[in-house]
């Protein structure tokens, strides 16, 4: 049945070519991705896929159904752009200012579209019931996966995979890795409030600068003598704002930053000891602040059966030149909130293109487009699999 699937799957590379092209044309960030979602449902609409539109926001879930009883696999894709102007020179440019397809999720969506039309022209074959989930605003936090959750596209689901189009991993190489693959990334605020004046009576203020300062010498000891070194963690701020003359000592200063960690255990540690280092430090000092904590997605954590499962499956895909495993990402997947409810694992495909390479979010970033039919068969045949295995 999967030599089938890959060969239908050969036979719509085209098709799929000509949907990612389409969404690079046309991208919408985050929360606003309206005519992206029409697309998705009227592409189910003409092929007579059930769907449900307006799932949690933009979010699209089409349902398919094989004819044989068994289990119900969920596959996720997300669909929205960044604010990002496309410098790139390729006759697929963006065609919105200041908005790109600069993270792949275009050929995420054209992937799981072709897939499903794939899935569905096999329903005759096929056991149990799949799950598409067509995902609006992974890139902006609290993002599109928890709504959906919420709005129940999770319902009778027993297992999900999801992938990410890799541009910094070779065409051809499929990514997977048990447990935590992606961080859990947080933000943080502080304002020290001090007490301004001349810059030739510093006896007479709190200099909110030096304040400040021991602030984010002493939020250096979190890592470096709280956390058990094995694990994983950092602390890093990014924005130290206290403008004033240079004969004025500052009255108030911001902090900013960001919190990356894996283990659930050290999230809650990080954010109790940064504002204890933060209160003892302005206590020292004779001064007030303000503090908030911003709890970003959870970490990306793989389940181990279905992890191994796709490494099984995609070790056995004739496009596909090496099966190996990840390393851990510091960088934040709403796709954690699915694998908190459901076992699944998401997994990278390399999808290094040709000539210049730039990282995901880089206003030049492209991807090689045969990825996507990697991506389209590794997920169909771990569906395919899984549904074997449970029988
Ligand atoms: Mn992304």
């Amino acid at each position: 049945m999967k030599n089938q699937l890959f060969e239908k799957l050969n036979a719509a590379f085209e098709d799929m070519q000509v949907i990612r092209r389409h969404l690079h044309m046309h991208p919408e960030v985050s929360f606003h991705e309206t005519n992206t979602a029409k697309y998705i449902q009227e592409f189910y609409a003409n092929l007579g896929v059930e769907y449900t539109a307006n799932v949690g926001g933009n979010g699209v879930v089409a349902r398919i159904k094989g004819v044989f009883p068994g289990k119900t696999v969920a596959l996720r894709a997300d669909f929205d752009a960044l604010p990002i102007q496309d410098e790139k020179d390729v006759p697929y440019k963006s065609t919105v200012p200041g908005v790109m397809h600069a993270c792949g999720h275009d050929g995420h969506t054209a992937t799981l579209l072709v897939l499903g039309k794939t899935l569905f022209e096999m329903r005759e074959q096929l056991s149990g019931e799949y799950v598409l989930i067509h995902q609006h605003a992974e890139e902006y936090a609290p993002g599109g996966a928890k709504p959906m959750i919420e709005a129940g596209c999770l319902e009778g689901v027993d297992a999900i995979f999801g992938t990410h189009l890799w541009s910094l991993t070779p065409s051809g190489t499929v990514e997977y890795r048990v447990g935590p693959v992606m961080a859990a990334a947080d933000r943080f605020e502080v304002t020290i409030q001090g007490r301004g004046g001349h810059g030739a009576s510093p006896h007479q203020t709190k200099d909110a600068i030096v304040i400040g300062a021991q602030v984010v010498t002493n939020l250096q000891q979190i890592v470096s003598r709280r956390v058990n070194p094995v694990e994983s963690a950092v602390i890093s701020v990014g924005s130290f704002v206290a403008n004033n003359a240079f004969n004025v000592i500052a009255d108030s200063a911001k902090l900013v930053g960001t919190v990356r960690s894996f283990n659930p255990e050290v999230r809650d540690l990080l954010e109790k000891e940064l504002e204890r280092v933060i209160e003892g430090t302005c206590l020292a000092n004779d001064c007030s602040y303000e503090f908030v904590y911003v709890r970003g997605y959870s970490a990306v954590v793989n389940h181990e059966a279905e992890t191994l499962l796709l490494k099984d499956v995609a070790e056995q895909i004739p496009d596909i030149k090496e099966v190996r495993e990840t390393e851990q990402h510091m960088g934040g997947e709403d796709f954690a909130y699915y694998l908190e409810k459901v076992p699944g694992t998401f997994f990278f495909t390399g999808a290094m293109p040709d000539g210049e390479v730039y990282p995901h979010h880089h206003p030049k970033f492209d991807f090689d487009e045969n990825a996507m039919l990697i991506a389209a068969k590794t997920l169909g045949a771990a569906v395919i699999e899984y549904q074997e295995t449970e029988k």
